[in-house]
């Protein structure tokens, strides 16, 4: 039993009991704190092997939770979402989240997906949150960015910016829904730094800059990635 504990952060006290019984079924050790404060001092503290990680947090919510781990740790982390747009703003922010799961699930599940996460190797290469397009290749975890095998220097907000885009293949989306994913709920500026960050970031990926061709505007709806997923 030398195995490392896992941590629950979840202030639902009912899912929380439910996932630690079903863990505990299957021989983990379980730890269970209710708030983002008692999260990160539990990670110091424990060394858990795996994080378990609910979003709607009393204070500081999971996704800051996560932002603060990842600068001091590479702990798995399987985070739980409630709503659609948790789930697109988690994907979107790129913050080496392993896994997650939308509620409600089954707990099975989730127990079969810590399982699979703690067999996975520490590779990159390995890891779901490496995206391969037909040009690019978007590593979200390391925040590296490859096109056509050969690295690119981008900078935080360029680099979020193509990973959204990568993650809505193919879709369109608007300023609004670039900030919101990009900067996030609290941003109060104009939304034409949107097209800023774009044109920067369209130097450094684009063949020509004047006659984009991966990140293509859609007039009066906003922009699209026409990189294909291989
Ligand atoms: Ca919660």
């Amino acid at each position: 039993m030398s195995n490392p504990p896992i941590l629950i952060v979840e202030d639902e006290v009912t899912i929380a009991q439910t996932v630690r019984a079903y863990l505990e079924q299957a021989g983990f050790a379980v730890h269970v704190v209710g708030d983002g404060i008692g999260a990160l001092d539990a990670a110091r503290s424990l060394h858990p092997g795996l994080i378990i990680l609910d979003i709607m947090l009393p204070g500081m919510d999971g996704l800051d939770v996560l932002r603060r781990l990842r600068q001091e740790s590479q702990v798995y982390v399987l985070m739980l979402t409630a709503k659609t747009e948790e789930t697109d703003k988690l994907l979107g922010l790129g913050l080496g989240a392993d896994d997650y799961l939308t509620k409600p699930f089954s707990p099975r599940e989730l127990v079969a997906r810590v399982k699979a996460i703690l067999r996975r190797e520490r590779d990159p290469h390995a890891s779901d949150t490496l995206l391969r397009l037909r040009r690019l290749r978007i590593d979200a975890s390391a925040h590296r960015c490859w096109l056509d095998n050969v690295e690119v220097e981008l900078t935080a907000v360029e680099f979020n910016l193509l990973l959204t885009l990568a993650r809505h293949c193919g879709r369109v989306l608007s300023r609004e829904q670039l900030i919101e994913h990009v900067w996030g709920n609290n941003f109060y500026g104009d939304d034409r730094v949107v097209d800023v960050h774009l044109g920067r970031l369209r130097k450094k990926i684009e063949d020509d800059p004047t006659n984009p061709t991966l990140i293509v505007t859609v007039r009066g709806v906003g922009y699209r990635l026409a990189d294909a997923p291989l």
